[in-house]
């Protein structure tokens, strides 16, 4: 499907390609298209003690000039934007449009660290003392190991990165093993701007390619104070206590099971769109995928109608071609989990439309399906799970108390939003009774975040922050620093020590 002239505008060469033990399937005919190989144990050693030494380096560089290498990365990323896109798509499956708008967040959180790179601020604090000053200074922390999902292949490295880098660190970058080419080719990419800047030190940014055991290697490092990974929520079990007992710091952006509750006095033709982009855009493969929608029964009888038509009627296919809004699940496990998901729903009492395979017989080793919708009588065990699946699970509320308790009676705590007229409604489900997401939303769905905000959940989506707002200081270390500019040592408290000298 996929001829390998293509990747070499992205500076991948055909022997980078060939011969490797992982084997990179595009999900949109699920054949085979390349072979990388993984880094062996030695060699994940060796990359992070290079990017150690990088570290040395790059933190003496002025925090601007390291805005600077940013600024031009996002100018390269600019040019590359069309191609980067497209082999997105390829590689993960998502619609073009999605597959340009992750490179498009790439640029926008690069423009976002170059004005970063400026107000990495810390706080000037009155001292009880008599001349003395009290300040918070910001360091650079140290290698920061990123760590991948597939389903966002190039954004969340990216948000990562661009952050990273401006704060003084160098990055190990563990992508999903799904997804390898693309983080290559944002590695070749980096490569051209880091010449183009000139001085920046040998191993500021480096590729691992490897299954779950290479990102172990880097969770299990010491030398890697930060380690960002994103990734399920069974991902996360597993990494955050191992970083926690080097005493070392993980950023969890983990598994969601994300909802909307529908007012009675919600515009309903917003709500309609906005919950079809969510719930079947990038088929449902996104960490804020809209999954539970709950309902006020008065309206409940008018919007589900129109959601099926629609659920029914928008264009599952090929998502290279233009019109198409749904594109394949990554693979035919995804596609098992789906299925087992709705029989599991079906016992429970679910009333299930949609959900089956589609376009089998043009692709059959691809997994494309038709969205669900699946009308429980209650959240049973299966909706509280995350399915990573276009599945909606729809059920009715009555008082918004009860709707609110719903919403949060689920593990994960990422992305919810509240459709409603009535701002009583509305700033209820902000306040902090209301909504316990790190996500918390007001006509407008839950996914499709700008850079600008801090992007994360709580509960087992794992308490992580990045992108926006104040997330850089999770890539700083904090040192509070006291300066005595007085002759006279007095003690804090008012404590006398008189040691008679
Ligand atoms: P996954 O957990 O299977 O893998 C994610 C990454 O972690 C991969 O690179 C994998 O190789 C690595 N990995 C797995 N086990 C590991 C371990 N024990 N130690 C170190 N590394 C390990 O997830 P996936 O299927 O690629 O992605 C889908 C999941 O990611 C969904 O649950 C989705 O909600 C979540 N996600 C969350 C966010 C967020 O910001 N909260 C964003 C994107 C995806």
């Amino acid at each position: 499907m996929t001829s390998l002239a293509f990747l070499q505008v992205l500076g991948i060469e055909p022997k980078m390609l060939q011969g490797g033990d992982i084997v990179v399937r595009s999900p949109i005919d699920g054949a085979e298209f390349a072979r990388v190989r993984a880094d062996s144990p030695a060699e994940i050693d060796g990359k992070i003690a290079k990017a150690r030494a990088a570290f040395l380096e790059w933190r003496r560089v002025p925090a601007p000039r390291r805005g600077e290498l940013i600024r031009l990365f996002g100018e390269d990323l600019r040019k590359y934007k069309a191609a980067l896109g497209e082999l997105v798509t390829i590689e993960n499956g998502k619609i073009l449009e999605e597959g340009k708008g992750e490179v498009q967040e790439m640029i926008d959180i690069c423009d976002f660290a170059v004005g970063l790179s400026r107000q990495l601020y810390g706080l000037t604090i009155a001292s009880e003392r008599p001349g003395h000053r009290m300040m918070e200074t910001w360091h650079p922390l140290g290698v920061t190991g990123v760590i991948t999902a597939f389903n966002f292949p190039v954004a969340v490295w990216a948000w990562n990165f661009a952050l990273a880098i401006v704060c003084g660190n160098p990055v190990v970058w563990k992508p999903s093993e799904k997804t390898p080419l693309t983080a290559l080719a944002c590695q070749r990419i980096f490569e051209q701007t880091a010449h183009r800047f000139g001085a920046v030190p040998a191993h500021l940014s480096q590729v691992v390619l490897g299954k779950r055991e290479a990102g172990m290697k880097i969770v299990d490092d010491s030398r890697v104070p930060l380690v960002s990974a994103t990734g399920s929520s069974r991902m996360g079990h597993e990494v955050g206590p191992r970083v926690a007992a080097r005493f070392g710091r993980a950023l969890l952006e983990l598994g969601g099971n994300n909802g909307m509750i529908v007012a009675p006095t919600a515009d309903l033709d917003l709500a309609v769109r906005a919950i079809t982009f969510s719930a079947v855009g990038t088929a449902g493969q996104r960490c804020t995928t809209l999954r539970r929608l709950i309902v006020h029964d008065t309206i409940y009888d008018r919007l589900l109608p129109r959601l099926k038509k629609v659920f029914d009627s928008v264009k599952v296919g090929n998502p290279l071609e233009s019109g198409t809004l749904v594109g394949p699940l990554i693979d035919g496990a995804a596609f098992e989990r789906m299925q087992s998901a709705l029989a599991r729903a079906r016992v429970d009492g679910g009333a299930v439309s949609g959900g089956q395979r589609q376009l089998e017989n043009v692709h059959p080793h691809a997994h494309y399906v038709r969205p669900a919708i699946v009308e429980m009588p209650q959240q049973t065990a299966i909706v509280r799970e995350e399915t990573f699946a276009p599945i909606l699970y729809t059920m009715k509320y009555r008082e918004l108390a009860d709707a609110v308790r719903l919403h949060n009676d689920v593990p994960q705590g990422l992305a919810s939003c509240i459709f409603t007229g009535d701002v009583r409604e509305a700033e209820t489900f902000v306040s902090t009774e209301g909504s316990d997401c790190g996500i918390v939303n007001v006509n407008i769905g839950p996914s499709g975040a700008e850079i600008g905000g801090a992007f994360g959940g709580e509960k087992e989506t794992g308490g992580g922050r990045e992108s926006g707002s104040d997330a850089w200081k999770a890539y700083m270390r904090r040192a509070t620093n006291t300066i005595n500019y007085s002759r006279e040592l007095p003690l804090a408290q008012g404590i006398s020590f008189d040691v008679g000298a």
